[in-house]
């Protein structure tokens, strides 16, 4: 059994289908990139198996569990994490606040604030800064490390690049590869050579719809981006 099954979602922003019936699995242990262009609907899709945005059509499985209507709050309590694009930490509180919070509400598991601050050690001198006087980056680092200590079975991260300088992106994803027995992840990333290299599959989308979904492995770059530009359709 996949760790997360989508059948046939769809989502909407009033008249606008942004997500549209798409289907996927996610296997435990999987590191999959969402890739696709702007307005691709890759944000949307994140945030509806989230439970951040309501699906208008089909249905989310998540550990043989049907969470198509559960809240938010609810998927987490069963592993399923978001990293919202924009980082949105606290304002006004310090990056040792931040993970505080939320290693307040974790789930019970292997992360904690000490094993995070050795997961990404450039934190550590960084726990009494202001969470906004952080670099992007820091920001980048700080969130992921928020979404691990609530112990995640699956971390979805929505724009794990933007907006950060190219070693920003590095130190991020060195910092994530150097983590043993890391979560599920599904990252959205824009950069195509990145997630090509990070991810074991990548899930193209275009107006809303799976385009592409292949081990990464196994397609080009070129195949991608022509899945991308909906060039031509690649099999889904
Ligand atoms: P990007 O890479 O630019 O972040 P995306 O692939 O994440 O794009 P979404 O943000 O999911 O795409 O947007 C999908 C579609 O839904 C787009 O046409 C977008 O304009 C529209 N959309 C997104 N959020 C809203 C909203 N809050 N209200 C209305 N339309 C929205």
């Amino acid at each position: 059994m996949s760790l997360l099954s989508v059948s046939g979602v769809s989502a909407r922003h009033g008249l606008l289908t942004a997500v549209r019936e798409v289907t996927c699995e996610v296997e435990e242990g999987e590191t999959v990139a969402l890739v696709g262009a702007n307005g691709a609907g890759k944000s949307t899709l994140l945030r509806t198996l989230a439970g951040a945005h309501p699906a208008s059509a089909g249905r989310i499985a998540f550990g043989g569990h049907d969470v198509t209507h559960r809240p938010a709050h609810r998927r987490t309590a069963l592993g399923m994490v978001l990293v919202p694009e924009g980082r949105r930490l606290f304002p006004g509180l310090t990056v040792a606040e931040n993970l505080a919070v939320a290693a307040r509400r974790a789930r019970p598991g292997p992360w904690d604030t000490a094993r995070v601050y050795t997961a990404f050690p450039a934190l550590e001198p960084l726990r009494s800064r202001d969470a906004v006087s952080l670099s992007g980056g820091e920001q980048q680092m700080t969130a992921i490390a928020r979404g691990l200590l609530s112990n995640p079975r699956l971390l979805m991260i929505d724009e794990v690049s933007l907006g950060l300088s190219p070693a920003a992106v590095d130190t991020v994803y060195r910092a994530m590869d150097e983590i043993s027995d890391r979560p599920t992840l599904l990252l959205v990333e824009q950069d195509l050579a990145r997630a090509l290299a990070v991810a074991d599959r990548v899930i193209c989308l275009l107006e809303g719809q799976i385009v592409l979904s292949a081990p990464s492995r196994e397609v080009t770059r070129e195949q991608v981006t022509s899945a991308y530009f909906g060039l031509r359709r690649a099999p889904a």
